[in-house]
């Protein structure tokens, strides 16, 4: 635990969100000065006020005061962008930077298994978190994920558990301000285009990413997906490293053969689990189940323990989770599915006849990319909200399409016409926005409707 490198130190923490509310409180924990900038007034307010002040942490909102120019470091928010004036006078002074997750590491000395990629991450450290408690590990989740890592880390703390991990979603802002972060495992699940505004070029995104593996020693572990294209075409960094895989049997650790999930090692062939028994659908979820499997085979040795973690995991909520039938008609709920991309995975899930519920706020998408997967089983598409006219424009003409202005309306028509062993699925493509606060009210909202209805069952 390096508490030297804060003790009495002049830190100022950029932003006042989530995770520089935990770095305020875990640096003045460790003995730190800090000052808490925050540019944005609509961020003030009377409760983060009261907090600050109770730990003794200064605070500024509106402005940015010289006072950040005389600090010995900086925590920068996720959110904060290198091209706003206050980073710009930072960096041309040479202050350090660091991002939350780095400082959070200093002080911690129990095992870290990180977690970044573009998809799957919050599904994948939900479930290495849910195997290692089920393996009776004291683990601790946080990060991008729920709480933050900084005040994960200060939970624990008042806990003294006797077998800690902290299991962390990282994201690439997160990776972008490392100098020492070295998890124990760490785990990348794929890379593909995202955003695309706070990066100048993909392979910037992309570098950012694979960041996390910069600072792995000998006694680290790289866990890798093979059947990723862009992360196969890299060369990656690791004495020790990993492969998981669903697709490409050639050399991977944990993978997928004849329907089994297990792990090859020097003792050969270890099944794990029957893939049908894996407790959420699609084949991206056995993607994330290997590298959750790949993640703990460390700490968890017995194949039968890795089992019983994989079978009792329930869906984290709003990612493809199953929410209860009527009528025999099974319906899911994926609501944080806000882009096309994720909306693929899902109807990929699903072999039965499918209702699907598109629509919500537009983010400039092409629709047209869901037709080919939807041709062979859909019996209908249930458009809602304001992209609804436009998704129509796109493939109204090839895919039966139904405009039906709200969920509510879209779940009654597909129960008056829907037949047993059919799937509803809510896994809109788009962002939530126009009729919801954000995309957890949607799925909350679809949910109790549908476990209200009348003959509702799990
Ligand atoms: P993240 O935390 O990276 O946003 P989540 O676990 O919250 O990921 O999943 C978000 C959506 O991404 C899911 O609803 C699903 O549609 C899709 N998804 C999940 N895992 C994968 C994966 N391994 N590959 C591709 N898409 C995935």
């Amino acid at each position: 635990m390096d508490t030297l490198r804060v003790k009495d130190r002049k830190v100022t923490i950029l932003g006042s969100q989530r995770s520089a509310m935990g770095a305020a409180r875990l640096l003045r924990h460790f003995g730190a000065q800090v000052l808490v900038s925050e540019l944005d007034t609509d961020q003030f307010n009377a409760e983060k006020r009261q907090i600050l002040a109770d730990i003794g942490a200064e605070f500024e909102f509106g402005y940015h005061s010289p006072d950040v120019m005389e600090s010995d470091f900086v925590v920068v928010s996720p959110g904060i962008p290198e091209n706003v004036d206050i980073m710009k006078k930072i960096r041309s002074k040479g202050i350090p930077v660091y991002s939350e997750i780095e400082i959070t590491s200093w002080f911690i000395d129990a095992p870290i298994i990180a977690v970044t990629g573009s998809n799957g991450k919050t599904t994948t450290v939900s479930l290495i978190h849910h195997m290692l408690k089920t393996a009776g590990y004291d683990s601790y989740l946080g990060g991008n994920v729920g709480v933050a890592a900084s005040e994960v880390l200060l939970n624990s703390l008042l806990e003294s558990p006797e077998k800690p991990i902290f299991v962390l979603e990282v994201s690439s802002f997160q990776l972008d301000n490392i100098e020492s972060f070295k998890p124990t495992v760490a785990v990348i699940l794929n890379l593909t285009p995202d955003h695309l505004d706070r990066y100048p070029t993909l392979e910037a995104y992309y570098e950012s990413k694979i960041g996390l593996f910069k600072y792995l020693d000998q006694n680290c572990t790289a866990v890798i997906n093979r059947d990723d294209p862009e992360l196969s075409r890299r060369d990656i960094v690791a004495e020790h490293k990993r492969y998981f895989a669903v697709d490409s049997l050639s050399g991977a650790d944990a993978m997928l053969a004849e329907g089994t999930l297990g792990i090859m090692d020097e003792s050969g062939w270890r099944p794990v689990l029957p893939a049908k028994a894996l407790p959420i659908p699609g084949r991206h979820n056995l993607s994330n189940a290997l590298a959750a499997i790949a993640a703990t085979m460390d700490f968890i040795q017995e194949p039968e323990i890795l089992a019983q973690g994989l079978m009792t995991f329930a869906a984290v909520p709003h990612r493809i989770e199953y929410v209860g039938k009527i009528n025999n008609i099974r319906c899911y709920n994926d609501s944080k599915a806000t882009n096309i991309a994720s909306t693929e995975v899902a109807i990929d899930s699903f072999p039965q006849p499918l209702w699907l519920i598109l629509g919500g706020k537009d983010k400039g998408g092409d629709f047209t990319a869901l037709t080919p997967l939807l041709e062979s089983n859909v019996r209908e598409i249930l458009l809602v909200g304001d992209a609804a006219d436009i998704i129509e424009t796109q493939i109204g003409r090839t895919l039966p399409t139904c405009k039906l202005e709200t969920i509510e309306h879209a779940i009654e028509y597909c129960l008056e016409h829907g037949e047993a062993d059919d799937v509803l699925l809510l896994s809109p493509a788009c962002a939530s926005f126009d009729q919801f606060d954000n995309y957890e009210a949607r799925g909350d909202y679809f949910r109790s409707l549908i476990q209200a209805r009348e003959g509702w069952s799990l």
